[in-house]
């Protein structure tokens, strides 16, 4: 079955750590070709080396994805690279700071709204045709995955609301895009994390960690790789090629309402 994600084209955004780093690194070692991005590259030139062992290939693509032309270009150049798209993985996004609402400005809802919204919604726009093209040529689905956010459904911490609000928005249109595309034969899911031990959280002081931990039922973070298996699975269509329209939690088993 794995078989079918031997040079299968998965681009990820958001992946030069955390938890897209770790699912290229899972598609790598099934052979896909992947695309990896960030505004900077892979900073540990041992990961590069590692990834460079792997049996699937892999390119580089830095792009600022807040920006629309920046998501044109990035799936372009991808496409330039491995001649079309057979997955994407919009998972570049973040927290983008706190504000109470009542501090709350322009330029802090554009940076909030252009990472975790606009960076979706173009991606995917410029992404379609050659999702479309994939699935007619290989007679099986494409596969549109999202990283949602257990802050999506319960609209976050204090001071994250927008965070939170974009979130429920991806979670949400992804639903609206199963009813536009599924007769083009692409699938659309979420994957949406609880508390992930990344980057995201890095700056908590021990208190808020353990508070955290506290709260969740397995009583800690999970870890990228708990994470990356569920891209996996929702990209290939062996497996869930019934499968659309779906959010599924990955979460150590916080209640998601
Ligand atoms: P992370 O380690 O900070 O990863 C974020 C990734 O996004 C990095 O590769 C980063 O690379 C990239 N990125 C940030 N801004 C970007 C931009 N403007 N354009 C292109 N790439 C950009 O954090 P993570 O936890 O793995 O986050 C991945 C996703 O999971 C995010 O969508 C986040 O909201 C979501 N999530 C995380 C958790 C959690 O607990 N960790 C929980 C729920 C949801 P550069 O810095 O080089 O740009």
């Amino acid at each position: 079955m794995l078989k079918e994600l031997q040079g299968k084209r998965v681009l990820i955004t958001g992946s030069t750590t955390g938890i897209g780093l770790a699912t290229a690194r899972l598609f790598l070692q099934y052979g896909a070709c992947v695309g990896i991005n960030g505004r900077r590259g892979i900073d540990d030139p041992q990961v590069v080396e590692e990834f460079g062992r792997l049996p699937g290939e892999f390119s580089t693509f830095s792009a600022d994805l807040t920006r629309s032309e920046n998501c044109r270009q990035l799936v372009e150049a991808f496409v330039g690279r491995f001649g079309g798209i057979d997955v994407l993985i919009n998972n570049a996004g973040g927290l983008g700071g706190r504000s109470p609402l009542e501090k709350i400005d322009d330029a802090f809802y554009d940076h909030v709204m252009d990472l975790n919204v606009r960076s979706v919604l173009m991606m995917t726009k410029f992404a379609i045709p050659y999702l479309r093209e994939a699935a007619r040529q290989t007679g099986i689905t494409t596969a549109v995955l999202s990283t949602g956010s257990i802050a999506g459904r319960d609209g976050g911490g204090i001071g994250a609301g927008v965070y939170g609000s974009a979130k429920a928005w991806v979670h949400d249109i992804h639903r609206n895009w199963v009813k536009e595309f599924s007769k083009d034969n692409i699938r659309f899911n979420i994957v949406s994390p609880g508390s992930i031990d990344t980057a995201f959280h890095h700056g908590k002081s021990e208190e808020v960690l353990q508070k955290m931990r506290d709260s969740i039922p397995m009583g800690r973070f999970g870890a990228s790789e708990e994470v990356a298996p569920t891209y996996l699975f929702l990209a290939t269509h062996a497996f869930s090629g019934y499968i659309t329209g779906q959010i599924v939690d990955v979460n150590g088993g916080q209640m998601a309402p």
